[in-house]
């Protein structure tokens, strides 16, 4: 197999704290060296090992590929016009989701694998090389297993989200539609995901029809994750810790039994700033959550409704800014909290055996993806080896 080393590295963040200074395991003028589609040695630059080929990172730094563990990328349509009324405070009856359940059955399997690729490459131009993506805007067995198909042809992270809202179709029967959502729909969706989730909140599931949800899921070989107290106080969090769900996504309103939960747990708090800076929400307590010991996520929520931004850089903007996580906490939660959120070890970090996904960034250091925001930092990407 052919080596490659990167050489010159101004700072390296391996997330890995044997190998560098802090929980970030920096190493100052560091080399990587990749065999293949994966890491097979890093440190310092004048200490690289000879290789058959050799890329001069000219003083970049260098961090691991982004992990971006939320994303709703099977969609039809946008809701520009929503936005547009949101954020000039005008009243706006049209769907919500609706909209786009509507516009994803309308759309055609080469349309919605179109979207996707188009998305899932947007993201891996600034940096993102291991994506989550969920079904949910079908809500019927066919449209559900469809959307899961499509994602399954573009990443291993497939989550099963037919609980996202109750269907228009059983809005008189939401209890039919659980009875769907657990029984022809799971055996529909299964063998395309690896994960299952729900909307736990007032207006789409609750906390007893969400456990019937995700025990359904397990007993389906699916591994839980939960979108939990995003708009409200509810019992999705601690429901999530309670059935191991690998993460709870949002956590923006937080009882002390909530962060205790998170904190004595292994389940991730994922956090998606792009969500409460597009609806102009209250941010979640990240400095809470991490000062009690509970482990962070940062993603992207990418979705054409309520956070249509694939920027992890971005969202790490936003998470030093004004959910007061430090540079460090940020670009850790970014790489190895996704990883962690997706119960991934092969991922999140530039250490020997790790897959070779590494991004350079036309700075010197990584706090500048906060300390300039907005700014297209991340100049090269390696996927699985592969320079992009
Ligand atoms: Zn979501």
């Amino acid at each position: 197999m052919t080596t490659t080393a990167l050489t010159h590295i101004a700072q390296l963040v391996t997330n890995d704290p044997s190998l560098g200074e802090g929980p970030l395991g920096l190493i100052q003028d560091a080399a990587v060296v990749i065999d293949g589609d994966r890491i097979a040695w890093v440190g310092a630059s004048s200490k690289a090992p000879a290789t058959d080929n050799a890329v001069d990172a000219g003083g970049r730094a260098a961090i691991p590929g982004f992990v971006d563990s939320h994303s709703h990328l099977v969609f039809g349509g946008d809701r520009t016009q929503e936005f547009n009324a949101r954020m000039s405070g005008r009243a706006y009856s049209a769907g919500g989701i609706r909209t786009t359940v509507a516009a994803t059955r309308a759309a055609t399997d080469a349309q919605l694998s179109a979207n996707v690729a188009h998305y899932m490459a947007e993201a891996l131009r600034q940096g993102t090389t291991t994506f989550e993506t969920k079904s949910g805007y079908g809500l019927t067995v066919e449209d559900e297993a469809r959307a899961l198909r499509i994602a399954a042809a573009h990443t291993d992270e497939v989550t099963y989200l037919g609980a996202h809202i109750v269907s228009p179709d059983y809005a008189d029967d939401p209890a039919a539609y659980v009875d769907l959502v657990t029984g022809p729909m799971l055996d529909a969706c299964a063998p395309h995901a690896r994960w299952i989730d729900v909307f736990c909140e007032k207006g789409a599931f609750d906390g007893d029809q969400a456990r019937a949800i995700l025990t359904a899921g397990k007993q389906r070989g699916l591994l839980p994750r939960i979108h939990a107290n995003q708009l409200s106080y509810g019992p999705g969090v601690q429901l999530g810790v309670e059935l191991d769900a690998a993460s709870a996504d949002h956590c923006t309103h937080l009882t002390d039994a909530d962060i205790d939960a998170l904190a004595n747990s292994a389940t991730v708090a994922t956090l998606l700033p792009g969500a409460e800076f597009s609806t102009r929400a209250v941010w979640p307590d990240a400095r809470r959550i991490l000062d009690a010991g509970a482990t962070v996520a940062l993603s992207t929520d990418c979705n054409p409704g309520s956070s249509f931004t694939s920027s992890m850089p971005f969202c790490i903007a936003l998470a030093v800014r004004d959910m007061k996580m430090t540079p460090d906490e940020a670009l850790w939660a970014a790489t190895a909290g996704g990883a962690q959120a997706l119960r991934r070890t092969d991922v999140g970090r530039i250490a020997p055996g790790a897959r070779a996904d590494l991004a350079l960034l036309d700075a010197p250091s990584h706090v500048h993806l906060a300390y300039r925001p907005g700014v297209p930092l991340v100049t090269d990407v390696w996927h699985r080896g592969v320079r992009v």
